[in-house]
Protein backbone atom coordinates (compact mmCIF):
# COMPACT_ATOMS: atom_id res chain seq x y z
CA UNK A 1 0.00 0.00 0.00
CA UNK A 2 1.40 3.39 -0.77
CA UNK A 3 0.96 5.27 2.22
CA UNK A 4 2.18 8.44 3.70
CA UNK A 5 3.49 8.40 6.96
CA UNK A 6 0.59 10.20 8.69
CA UNK A 7 -2.16 7.85 6.79
CA UNK A 8 0.07 5.18 7.14
CA UNK A 9 -0.15 6.14 11.29
CA UNK A 10 -3.49 6.47 11.08
CA UNK A 11 -4.22 2.96 9.33
CA UNK A 12 -2.47 1.19 11.81
CA UNK A 13 -4.11 2.55 14.71
CA UNK A 14 -7.28 1.59 13.31
CA UNK A 15 -5.86 -2.05 12.75
CA UNK A 16 -4.61 -2.62 15.48
CA UNK A 17 -6.79 -1.07 17.82
CA UNK A 18 -10.20 -0.29 15.93
CA UNK A 19 -13.16 -0.16 15.38
CA UNK A 20 -12.23 3.97 17.03
CA UNK A 21 -14.17 7.22 15.93
CA UNK A 22 -12.67 9.97 14.08
CA UNK A 23 -12.37 11.92 17.08
CA UNK A 24 -10.50 9.28 19.17
CA UNK A 25 -8.03 8.53 16.44
CA UNK A 26 -7.34 12.51 16.06
CA UNK A 27 -6.62 12.38 20.40
CA UNK A 28 -4.64 9.07 20.34
CA UNK A 29 -2.17 10.44 17.19
CA UNK A 30 -2.77 13.98 18.18
CA UNK A 31 -4.14 15.46 15.03
CA UNK A 32 -6.59 18.34 14.00
CA UNK A 33 -10.07 16.80 12.90
CA UNK A 34 -9.87 18.56 9.77
CA UNK A 35 -6.11 16.68 9.30
CA UNK A 36 -7.58 13.49 9.80
CA UNK A 37 -10.54 14.06 7.59
CA UNK A 38 -8.22 14.51 4.75
CA UNK A 39 -6.23 11.48 6.17
CA UNK A 40 -8.60 9.38 6.27
CA UNK A 41 -11.29 10.56 3.24
CA UNK A 42 -8.69 8.14 0.30
CA UNK A 43 -8.86 5.33 2.75
CA UNK A 44 -12.71 5.40 3.03
CA UNK A 45 -12.93 5.59 -1.22
CA UNK A 46 -10.51 2.95 -1.49
CA UNK A 47 -12.82 0.69 0.90
CA UNK A 48 -9.82 -0.15 3.06
CA UNK A 49 -11.82 2.01 5.92
CA UNK A 50 -15.78 1.41 6.64
CA UNK A 51 -18.03 3.28 8.95
CA UNK A 52 -19.75 1.79 11.32
CA UNK A 53 -22.75 4.68 11.82
CA UNK A 54 -24.78 1.96 13.93
CA UNK A 55 -28.54 2.59 14.38
CA UNK A 56 -28.59 6.49 15.54
CA UNK A 57 -25.11 7.28 14.03
CA UNK A 58 -24.95 9.89 11.07
CA UNK A 59 -22.03 9.38 9.00
CA UNK A 60 -19.03 11.42 8.40
CA UNK A 61 -19.52 12.54 11.96
CA UNK A 62 -16.56 13.18 14.29
CA UNK A 63 -18.29 10.09 16.92
CA UNK A 64 -19.03 7.48 14.15
CA UNK A 65 -16.91 4.80 14.51
CA UNK A 66 -14.34 3.65 11.68
CA UNK A 67 -12.84 0.19 11.46
CA UNK A 68 -10.71 -1.80 8.72
CA UNK A 69 -11.86 -4.17 6.00
CA UNK A 70 -10.19 -6.87 6.85
CA UNK A 71 -10.68 -8.84 3.27
CA UNK A 72 -9.46 -5.89 1.37
CA UNK A 73 -6.30 -7.36 1.33
CA UNK A 74 -3.99 -10.72 1.99
CA UNK A 75 -0.79 -11.89 2.63
CA UNK A 76 0.91 -15.23 2.00
CA UNK A 77 3.17 -16.31 4.82
CA UNK A 78 5.37 -19.31 4.48
CA UNK A 79 7.39 -21.40 7.27
CA UNK A 80 10.32 -23.51 5.85
CA UNK A 81 11.52 -26.21 8.29
CA UNK A 82 14.16 -28.70 6.94
CA UNK A 83 11.41 -31.34 5.39
CA UNK A 84 8.12 -29.37 5.17
CA UNK A 85 6.93 -26.02 3.80
CA UNK A 86 3.59 -24.34 5.83
CA UNK A 87 1.82 -21.43 4.19
CA UNK A 88 -1.10 -19.34 4.94
CA UNK A 89 -3.27 -16.93 3.38
CA UNK A 90 -4.17 -14.24 5.74
CA UNK A 91 -6.46 -11.47 5.50
CA UNK A 92 -5.35 -7.73 7.01
CA UNK A 93 -6.13 -8.61 10.59
CA UNK A 94 -3.74 -11.83 10.13
CA UNK A 95 -6.91 -14.03 10.27
CA UNK A 96 -5.92 -17.64 8.30
CA UNK A 97 -8.19 -17.52 5.32
CA UNK A 98 -6.58 -21.13 3.82
CA UNK A 99 -3.55 -23.42 4.56
CA UNK A 100 -1.37 -26.09 3.00
CA UNK A 101 1.54 -28.46 3.97
CA UNK A 102 3.53 -29.24 1.19
CA UNK A 103 6.78 -31.42 1.66
CA UNK A 104 10.54 -30.44 0.99
CA UNK A 105 12.43 -33.40 -0.29
CA UNK A 106 15.44 -31.47 -0.60
CA UNK A 107 17.06 -28.20 0.16
CA UNK A 108 18.55 -27.33 -3.76
CA UNK A 109 17.40 -23.36 -3.64
CA UNK A 110 15.86 -23.53 -7.13
CA UNK A 111 13.92 -26.16 -5.90
CA UNK A 112 13.01 -24.78 -2.64
CA UNK A 113 12.14 -21.83 -4.66
CA UNK A 114 9.34 -23.69 -6.75
CA UNK A 115 7.71 -25.17 -3.97
CA UNK A 116 6.90 -21.63 -2.03
CA UNK A 117 5.50 -20.51 -5.68
CA UNK A 118 3.47 -23.10 -5.74
CA UNK A 119 2.53 -23.04 -1.91
CA UNK A 120 1.53 -19.41 -2.65
CA UNK A 121 -0.19 -20.57 -6.11
CA UNK A 122 -2.02 -23.40 -3.69
CA UNK A 123 -3.27 -20.88 -0.85
CA UNK A 124 -3.86 -17.94 -3.41
CA UNK A 125 -7.11 -19.50 -5.69
CA UNK A 126 -6.29 -17.38 -8.35
CA UNK A 127 -6.20 -13.77 -6.25
CA UNK A 128 -2.71 -13.49 -5.75
CA UNK A 129 -1.57 -11.68 -1.97
CA UNK A 130 -0.32 -8.47 -1.86
CA UNK A 131 2.91 -9.34 -0.69
CA UNK A 132 4.64 -12.55 0.36
CA UNK A 133 6.87 -13.21 3.86
CA UNK A 134 8.97 -16.23 4.30
CA UNK A 135 10.30 -17.36 7.72
CA UNK A 136 12.80 -20.04 8.65
CA UNK A 137 15.28 -21.02 11.55
CA UNK A 138 18.38 -19.23 10.83
CA UNK A 139 20.14 -15.35 10.16
CA UNK A 140 17.62 -13.81 8.20
CA UNK A 141 16.20 -10.35 8.69
CA UNK A 142 12.87 -8.09 6.56
CA UNK A 143 15.76 -5.49 6.02
CA UNK A 144 18.04 -7.79 3.81
CA UNK A 145 16.86 -10.33 0.88
CA UNK A 146 19.68 -12.68 1.86
CA UNK A 147 19.05 -15.68 4.38
CA UNK A 148 22.90 -15.13 5.87
CA UNK A 149 23.05 -18.52 7.15
CA UNK A 150 20.06 -21.93 7.69
CA UNK A 151 21.70 -24.57 9.47
CA UNK A 152 18.75 -26.21 8.98
CA UNK A 153 18.51 -26.05 4.89
CA UNK A 154 22.45 -26.02 4.92
CA UNK A 155 22.51 -22.73 3.23
CA UNK A 156 24.67 -19.54 3.43
CA UNK A 157 24.38 -16.43 1.75
CA UNK A 158 20.64 -17.31 0.03
CA UNK A 159 18.73 -14.12 -1.87
CA UNK A 160 15.81 -16.04 -1.28
CA UNK A 161 13.63 -12.75 -1.22
CA UNK A 162 14.71 -12.02 -4.84
CA UNK A 163 14.36 -15.26 -5.78
CA UNK A 164 11.18 -15.99 -4.36
CA UNK A 165 9.78 -12.34 -5.78
CA UNK A 166 11.43 -13.71 -9.11
CA UNK A 167 9.23 -16.54 -9.17
CA UNK A 168 5.89 -15.38 -7.98
CA UNK A 169 5.81 -11.73 -9.09
CA UNK A 170 5.14 -10.66 -6.20
CA UNK A 171 6.80 -8.43 -3.04
CA UNK A 172 8.93 -11.03 -0.55
CA UNK A 173 10.62 -10.64 2.52
CA UNK A 174 12.07 -12.43 5.04
CA UNK A 175 12.19 -12.81 8.59
CA UNK A 176 13.95 -15.50 11.06
CA UNK A 177 10.64 -17.38 12.28
CA UNK A 178 11.13 -16.26 15.76
CA UNK A 179 11.02 -12.83 15.20
CA UNK A 180 8.02 -13.05 12.63
CA UNK A 181 6.07 -14.68 15.38
CA UNK A 182 7.41 -11.81 17.71
CA UNK A 183 5.65 -9.41 15.27
CA UNK A 184 2.01 -11.43 14.78
CA UNK A 185 2.38 -11.65 18.75
CA UNK A 186 2.97 -7.89 19.25
CA UNK A 187 0.24 -6.79 16.85
CA UNK A 188 -2.69 -9.54 17.19
CA UNK A 189 -1.40 -11.71 20.13
CA UNK A 190 -1.00 -12.01 23.53
CA UNK A 191 1.77 -8.55 23.72
CA UNK A 192 -1.12 -6.73 21.41
CA UNK A 193 -1.10 -3.26 23.07
CA UNK A 194 2.24 -3.49 24.31
CA UNK A 195 5.46 -1.23 23.47
CA UNK A 196 8.20 -3.45 25.30
CA UNK A 197 8.00 -7.12 25.57
CA UNK A 198 10.03 -10.48 24.73
CA UNK A 199 8.21 -13.99 23.50
CA UNK A 200 10.53 -16.60 23.77
CA UNK A 201 9.94 -19.63 22.39
CA UNK A 202 10.21 -23.63 23.88
CA UNK A 203 10.12 -26.76 21.17
CA UNK A 204 12.74 -28.11 18.59
CA UNK A 205 14.85 -24.88 19.73
CA UNK A 206 14.42 -22.42 21.92
CA UNK A 207 14.16 -18.44 20.53
CA UNK A 208 13.73 -15.02 21.74
CA UNK A 209 12.09 -12.13 20.12
CA UNK A 210 12.79 -8.82 21.15
CA UNK A 211 10.46 -5.55 20.63
CA UNK A 212 11.76 -2.11 22.26
CA UNK A 213 9.29 1.24 21.71
CA UNK A 214 7.09 -1.21 19.25
CA UNK A 215 9.97 -1.67 17.22
CA UNK A 216 11.60 -5.45 16.34
CA UNK A 217 14.51 -5.59 17.32
CA UNK A 218 16.61 -7.60 14.46
CA UNK A 219 20.67 -6.79 15.42
CA UNK A 220 23.04 -6.53 13.29
CA UNK A 221 22.43 -9.21 9.99
CA UNK A 222 19.49 -10.45 12.15
CA UNK A 223 21.38 -12.27 14.77
CA UNK A 224 19.48 -10.67 17.83
CA UNK A 225 17.61 -13.20 20.46
CA UNK A 226 20.19 -15.63 20.46
CA UNK A 227 19.34 -16.88 23.75
CA UNK A 228 19.81 -20.62 22.91
CA UNK A 229 23.40 -21.50 24.61
CA UNK A 230 23.01 -18.55 27.37
CA UNK A 231 24.91 -21.19 30.43
CA UNK A 232 23.06 -22.38 33.12
CA UNK A 233 25.33 -24.66 35.03
CA UNK A 234 28.62 -25.42 34.16
CA UNK A 235 27.81 -29.39 35.85
CA UNK A 236 24.43 -29.87 33.76
CA UNK A 237 23.94 -31.80 30.77
CA UNK A 238 25.74 -31.65 27.35
CA UNK A 239 23.59 -29.99 24.40
CA UNK A 240 24.72 -30.92 20.21
CA UNK A 241 26.83 -28.64 20.34
CA UNK A 242 28.63 -29.65 23.02
CA UNK A 243 28.16 -27.00 26.15
CA UNK A 244 28.14 -28.36 29.26
CA UNK A 245 24.68 -27.17 30.88
CA UNK A 246 23.31 -24.48 28.52
CA UNK A 247 20.04 -23.64 28.12
CA UNK A 248 19.02 -25.93 25.28
CA UNK A 249 20.52 -28.59 26.90
CA UNK A 250 17.77 -28.30 29.64
CA UNK A 251 15.05 -26.72 27.62
CA UNK A 252 14.58 -27.78 24.01
CA UNK A 253 12.67 -30.59 23.09
CA UNK A 254 15.48 -32.79 21.91
CA UNK A 255 17.12 -32.30 25.02
CA UNK A 256 14.18 -33.49 27.27
CA UNK A 257 13.83 -36.83 25.18
CA UNK A 258 17.11 -37.67 25.39
CA UNK A 259 17.20 -37.05 28.98
CA UNK A 260 14.13 -38.64 29.63
CA UNK A 261 15.05 -41.44 27.34
CA UNK A 262 18.32 -42.17 29.10
CA UNK A 263 17.25 -41.82 32.75
CA UNK A 264 14.35 -44.05 32.30
CA UNK A 265 15.86 -46.43 30.08
CA UNK A 266 12.72 -45.98 27.12
CA UNK A 267 14.28 -45.16 23.96
CA UNK A 268 11.21 -44.65 21.97
CA UNK A 269 9.61 -42.40 24.71
CA UNK A 270 7.85 -38.78 23.28
CA UNK A 271 8.32 -35.72 24.65
CA UNK A 272 4.74 -35.80 25.62
CA UNK A 273 4.74 -39.49 27.19
CA UNK A 274 7.97 -37.89 29.36
CA UNK A 275 5.57 -34.90 30.30
CA UNK A 276 2.47 -37.06 30.77
CA UNK A 277 4.61 -39.04 32.97
CA UNK A 278 6.01 -36.29 35.05
CA UNK A 279 2.39 -34.81 35.19
CA UNK A 280 1.51 -38.08 37.47
CA UNK A 281 4.45 -38.03 39.39
CA UNK A 282 6.93 -39.71 37.96
CA UNK A 283 9.84 -38.63 39.95
CA UNK A 284 12.51 -39.06 37.16
CA UNK A 285 10.39 -37.30 34.92
CA UNK A 286 9.25 -34.90 37.24
CA UNK A 287 12.81 -33.68 38.02
CA UNK A 288 13.56 -33.13 33.89
CA UNK A 289 10.77 -30.85 33.64
CA UNK A 290 11.63 -29.23 36.94
CA UNK A 291 14.90 -28.06 35.46
CA UNK A 292 13.61 -27.22 32.47
CA UNK A 293 11.70 -24.85 34.20
CA UNK A 294 14.18 -23.42 36.67
CA UNK A 295 16.40 -23.05 33.21
CA UNK A 296 13.73 -21.32 31.37
CA UNK A 297 12.53 -18.77 34.61
CA UNK A 298 16.41 -18.05 34.62
CA UNK A 299 16.10 -16.91 30.68
CA UNK A 300 13.33 -14.94 30.88
CA UNK A 301 14.63 -12.87 34.27
CA UNK A 302 18.02 -12.29 32.31
CA UNK A 303 15.79 -11.16 29.53
CA UNK A 304 13.40 -9.05 31.69
CA UNK A 305 16.54 -7.90 33.72
CA UNK A 306 18.42 -6.85 30.30
CA UNK A 307 15.27 -5.00 28.41
CA UNK A 308 12.73 -3.94 31.17
CA UNK A 309 9.74 -5.22 29.42
CA UNK A 310 6.22 -5.03 30.54
CA UNK A 311 5.59 -8.52 29.70
CA UNK A 312 7.00 -11.60 28.71
CA UNK A 313 5.07 -14.12 26.20
CA UNK A 314 5.83 -17.69 26.12
CA UNK A 315 4.92 -19.44 23.27
CA UNK A 316 6.18 -22.26 20.47
CA UNK A 317 5.37 -26.09 20.00
CA UNK A 318 6.10 -27.68 23.67
CA UNK A 319 4.82 -24.76 25.94
CA UNK A 320 2.39 -26.77 27.19
CA UNK A 321 5.29 -27.74 29.63
CA UNK A 322 4.72 -25.03 31.46
CA UNK A 323 1.73 -26.05 33.03
CA UNK A 324 4.08 -28.93 34.24
CA UNK A 325 7.04 -26.77 35.48
CA UNK A 326 5.22 -23.51 36.74
CA UNK A 327 6.28 -23.91 39.67
CA UNK A 328 9.94 -24.19 39.58
CA UNK A 329 9.85 -21.48 36.41
CA UNK A 330 8.78 -18.60 39.20
CA UNK A 331 10.42 -19.90 41.60
CA UNK A 332 13.52 -19.48 39.48
CA UNK A 333 12.15 -16.21 37.94
CA UNK A 334 11.99 -14.49 41.28
CA UNK A 335 15.80 -15.58 42.36
CA UNK A 336 17.11 -14.09 39.28
CA UNK A 337 15.29 -11.14 39.07
CA UNK A 338 16.91 -7.97 39.94
CA UNK A 339 16.85 -7.49 43.32
CA UNK A 340 15.46 -3.86 42.40
CA UNK A 341 12.76 -5.09 40.26
CA UNK A 342 9.67 -6.84 40.25
CA UNK A 343 9.15 -10.45 38.15
CA UNK A 344 7.91 -9.57 34.92
CA UNK A 345 4.64 -10.57 33.82
CA UNK A 346 4.71 -14.06 31.92
CA UNK A 347 1.57 -14.80 29.52
CA UNK A 348 1.39 -18.21 27.74
CA UNK A 349 0.19 -18.13 24.58
CA UNK A 350 -0.56 -21.49 23.37
CA UNK A 351 0.52 -22.99 20.43
CA UNK A 352 -0.37 -24.47 16.78
CA UNK A 353 2.30 -24.92 14.03
CA UNK A 354 0.46 -22.73 11.60
CA UNK A 355 1.49 -20.08 13.66
CA UNK A 356 5.04 -19.88 11.86
CA UNK A 357 3.30 -18.88 8.81
CA UNK A 358 1.01 -16.51 10.13
CA UNK A 359 3.67 -14.70 11.75
CA UNK A 360 5.62 -14.50 8.33
CA UNK A 361 2.27 -13.34 6.89
CA UNK A 362 2.29 -10.68 9.50
CA UNK A 363 5.36 -9.49 8.33
CA UNK A 364 4.31 -9.16 5.05
CA UNK A 365 1.52 -7.39 6.16
CA UNK A 366 4.01 -4.68 8.10
CA UNK A 367 6.63 -4.77 4.27
CA UNK A 368 3.31 -3.75 2.50
CA UNK A 369 2.21 -0.96 4.81
CA UNK A 370 5.82 0.36 4.95
CA UNK A 371 6.10 -0.03 8.77
CA UNK A 372 9.49 -1.43 10.32
ZN1 LIG B 1 24.67 -25.27 23.93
Amino acid sequence: MNLSPAARAVFVELLLHGPLSRAEVARRLELSPSVLTKLTRPLLQSGYLVEEPGPSGVPGRPSVPLRVDHGRRAYAGIKLTGTELFAVRTDLGAAVTAEVRLPLDGHDVAYVVDRIAAAVAAVSAGDPPAAVGVSLAGTASRTDAVVHRSPFLGWHGVPLASLVSEATGLPAVLENDVRALTAAVHWFGAAAGHRTFALVTVGEGLGCGIVVDDRLVAGTAGVSGQIGHLSIDGSGPICERGHRGCARAYVAAPSIRRSARAALDRPLLTFDQALGLARSGDLVARRIFDEAGLALGRIVATIANLIGPEVVVLSGETVHMHEVCAPAFEAALGEHTHWTSEPVEVRVQPFAFTEWARGAAVVALRHDLGVP
